[in-house]
Formats: C-alpha cells, structure tokens, sequence
C-alpha cells in the first residue's frame, strides 16, 4: 500500500525559472538514468529477491527514489512556468506540451520500460543497479553544473549526493553475499576460457598499449588466438556462497570442473 505525504524530501525554492533548464532536467524524469527508471527497477527486483534485508532494501530505496520523481517534477515544473507566453523560444517542448513534467526525456523521446534493466538474480540485480546508479550521477553532475540559480543546485545536489549513497548500500548488499569483487555468480560453472585475456585490438599487429597487470589479473594467461582454446587448460574449482537457489538449474553438476 502508498501513501503520499506531501512534504518533499528537500527544498525546491526555484528563483531563476529557466524553461530551457527544465527541458535538461527532462532527463531525470523521464530519461534513461532518471528517477522514474530507478524507482521502477528497484521496486519490480524486490519481488524477485528471497533475502528479506535485501528486498526490504531494495523497496527502501525505490520508494525514495520516488520522492526523488517528486522533487525533480517540482523544479520542472517551477522552471517551466509561465514558459508557454512569455520565453517560448527558450524551450518548444514547454510551449507546445504545456508547463510541469512529461514522461520525456531532454530530447523529447518518450520514457519506455527498456530502460529497465532486472531480471532472475540478485547479484545480477546488484550490479545493474550499481551502473544505474553511476548514470543518474553523472546525469546530475551535468545538470549541477548548468544549475541557473542556487536552490536549483542545491536540490541537485541532495539528489546527487543520494544516488552515492545508494551505490554504497548496492556494493555492501554485493558484498554481504560474497560477491562485490568475484565476477563469478549463478549456478552454472565456467568452461576453461574463464582466466584467458584475448588480446585482439591491434594496429598492424601492434598493441597500442600491452595488457598489464593493473587489467590483467593474478593466474590471468593471455592470447592473441583464440582459436586455440584446446591449450587453455581446466576452469578453476567454482564456489557459489550466494545463491539463493543453490541446484536451481538441475544438471549443471555435471558440467562442473574436475
Ligand atoms: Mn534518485
Ligand atoms: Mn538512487
């Protein structure tokens, strides 16, 4: 169940309305790395999730990012009054759809549920959400800097400093799983090619810079031909502490190494 207090999550006090910064903000409304996308993929990934602090975090920081919507809809909709009659020409969107948010982004394209990205795994889940995260950062960096009056930049940057905040709580949820550094998750165990760089991007068979060891991890084997993959040798022994499903996908013991 909702409910709607009407009190915002941070002051919007908007005192240099400028339609043509309310189009920017678009992006955070209805734009790929906007509120309405975060909201919506953390709350339909809760319901995939078994780990009860985990889904309880998850529908936490949804609903907040609903409140983010909120605040963002707010200063659209204070930079885009009076837009119609008096600085049309600052922004045609506002002139023609009417003043307040539309679920556009700041191109006009219409918001769309592929900018959604949930599905099947909590750590898949996770690390989606971390790079949504970094997306709606940087959107706000962009926009902070545009900012055309103060309270303007300061909402940003409460927003801003919010989506930090919540990358922080995904990277712990990755973590109390085992899983914020090892790439490996699921149930499915890697073939042999699992520790192979393929070093294929060259310039007249030269590196422009050779692979070293800040990219190329510890028992990492590197190979310009990955066609010889009979050398490469067996797939390190797999360990899946997280899975909340452990054997979900029957058969897949036999594909396990050793
Ligand atoms: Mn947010
Ligand atoms: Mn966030």
């Amino acid at each position: 169940m909702f409910t709607h207090s009407k009190a915002l999550m941070t002051p919007v006090e908007v005192t240099t309305p400028d339609p043509r910064f309310a189009q920017f903000m678009l992006e955070q409304f209805g734009g790929a790395t906007g509120e309405l996308t975060a909201a919506l993929q953390y709350w339909v990934q809760s319901f995939h999730v078994e780990d009860a602090a985990i889904r309880d975090m998850l529908q936490d920081i949804a609903v907040e990012e609903f409140s983010h919507l909120e605040v963002v809809g707010m200063l659209i909709q204070q930079h885009s009054a009076g837009a119609v009659e008096e600085q049309a020409w600052r922004s045609t969107l506002f002139a023609v759809r009417g003043m307040g948010p539309h679920l556009l982004d700041s191109c006009g394209s219409a918001w769309t549920a592929a900018y959604v990205n949930e599905g099947g795994n909590v750590v898949r889940d996770l690390r989606a959400n971390i790079g949504a995260e970094g997306g709606a950062r940087q959107t706000y960096e962009a926009l902070m800097k545009m900012a055309p009056d103060e309270g303007t930049l300061r909402a940003l940057h409460f927003l801003y400093t919010r989506e930090v905040t919540h990358t922080q709580m995904f990277m712990r949820a990755l973590d109390s799983l085992g899983k914020l550094d090892v790439p490996l998750f699921g149930n499915v165990p890697p073939d042999g090619t699992v520790d192979i760089y393929f070093n294929l991007s060259k310039l007249g068979g030269e590196d422009e810079a050779e692979p070293g060891p800040a990219l190329v991890g510890e028992g990492m084997r590197i190979t310009g031909q990955p066609g010889s993959l009979t050398l490469l040798g067996e797939a390190p022994a797999f360990v899946n502490p997280d899975d909340e499903k452990p054997g979900a996908s029957p058969g897949m013991a036999e594909l396990a190494p050793g």
